[in-house]
């Protein structure tokens, strides 16, 4: 018998459902996405150094970072007199996939042991039923609007880090953000399903509200994020990566959460294939989950057409940059996927990447630093640098790399321009 807390129906009535944050764009949809099918979450912001400590305290430090922050995340908030402790639960993902994260939640559980809030129940967010809760369904509408809040936190992200470098009015483009972070909440937390025309309308509105920003023509460094998907998003995994590029005076561009979900359902489309009874059925639904998720990507594509702003590349012309390097079986962690993106970036100009890396991560190591060199042999033009985010790692030193690395850009930009 499964020795873990179970989070039941009676439970959620009235338990609050904590969410570590992870993609500050994002998470507040999908919190007032859960909300609105009957939960009562919450994403917690906390950011103290003592998520480290806890996190170090009762993870293994062996384990990988993210598993360290966002347990260290939980402890703090837990312990933090906020929140009843007997009322709450926590929920954390499970991908299913071959690397460590589908067992964090084992870890989880045994850091709330050890703290002596082994009495908290555990939700596992998975769409494989890996796990399940009688409190809490994923069910195929839940699941469906979570996507559609990812595909728009996705493009607030992509549309604020365009703007912010150039605005003319210091403040506008956080403050337009924040705005249609707030509002986009009210609206899914007040209405359990959005019409596919309600969610174009909010598309084509946020990019307009944007676009209307008034902006200089400078012309500034251009930096690509891509790496492990926690550290990627995660201001309190990246060190506030995003601010410390965008004070810098780098316009960044990290690539949206909808491409990781693509990945994940293709890599499970490709195991079918390679591995499993080959059934058509369930390729098919997995090719359809693909064209479901991507379809608003292709009306983003027709209004920003009309603006300043870069189109989404497609997911499938995305999979192909892959291909003269790496096999789609190479699917551990962020697998293809993350050479894809740093071709996708050179290719559409942005030369000059981070892949942040957690520490000790051996898979994205793989697929970051250990293509470097063929890259570059494809790319003369690519500026690389990896960055390794550790709870022990000096940020002062990770700033001094990332700084060597726009010294390389900067002179790069002045020379083009000299040129011109
Ligand atoms: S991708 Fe890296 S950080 Fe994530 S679970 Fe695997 S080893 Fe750990």
């Amino acid at each position: 018998m499964e020795n873990r807390v179970v989070f039941t129906e009676e439970m959620a009535k009235d338990y609050t459902i904590l969410i570590p944050q992870m993609a500050p764009f994002h998470f507040e949809l999908l919190s007032a996405t859960l909300n609105s099918f009957g939960y009562k979450s919450e994403v917690i912001n906390n950011n103290s150094k003592e998520i480290a400590y806890l996190g170090n305290k009762y993870v293994h430090n062996d384990t990988c970072v993210p598993a360290i922050y966002v347990i260290g995340q939980f402890l703090d908030a837990l312990n933090s007199g906020h929140y009843d402790v007997h009322k709450v639960a926590l929920i954390i993902t499970q991908t299913g996939g071959g690397c460590r994260a589908s067992n964090y939640i084992h870890l989880l559980r045994s850091a709330l042991k050890k703290a002596d809030y082994g009495f908290i129940p555990v939700i596992s967010l998975n769409a494989s039923n890996i796990e399940s809760n009688p409190g809490f369904k994923l069910s195929f509408n839940l699941l469906k609007k979570l996507i559609q809040s990812i595909t728009l936190g996705d493009l607030l992200m992509l549309l604020y880090n365009q703007t912010i470098p150039y605005e003319t009015n210091k403040g506008t483009t956080k403050e337009l953000s924040e705005y249609w972070i707030n509002y986009l909440s009210q609206e899914y937390l007040n209405n359990k399903k959005i019409s596919s025309f309600r969610l174009k309308k909010h598309l084509k509105a946020m990019i307009n509200d944007f676009n209307n920003i008034p902006i200089t023509n400078e012309l500034k460094v251009k930096v690509g994020i891509v790496g492990e998907i926690y550290v990627k998003y995660s201001p309190l995994g990246n060190n506030n990566l995003e601010d410390f590029l965008i004070n810098e005076g780098c316009e960044v561009k990290t690539l949206g959460i909808v491409d990781f979900i693509l990945y994940t359902f293709e890599s499970v489309a490709y195991d079918i294939k390679q591995y499993g009874n080959n059934s058509l059925l369930m390729r098919l639904v997995y090719k359809l989950m693909v064209y479901y998720v991507e379809h608003p990507r292709k009306y983003i594509n027709s209004i920003i057409k009309k603006t300043r702003y870069a189109h989404i590349l497609e997911f499938k012309k995305l999979k192909r940059l892959a291909q003269p390097y790496l096999g789609y079986g190479t699917h551990v962690g962020e697998g293809w996927l993350l050479t894809a993106e740093i071709i996708e970036l050179i290719q559409s100009g942005i030369n000059n990447i981070i892949t942040t890396q957690p520490f000790g991560c051996l898979p994205n190591h793989i697929v970051a630093k250990g293509m470097f060199k063929t890259i570059k042999e494809a790319y003369p033009k690519a500026n690389l640098g990896s960055i390794d985010y550790d709870t022990s790692a000096s940020k002062i030193n990770q700033e001094n790399r990332i700084k060597l690395l726009l010294m390389n850009a900067k002179s790069n930009l002045h020379n083009q321009q000299e040129k011109s």
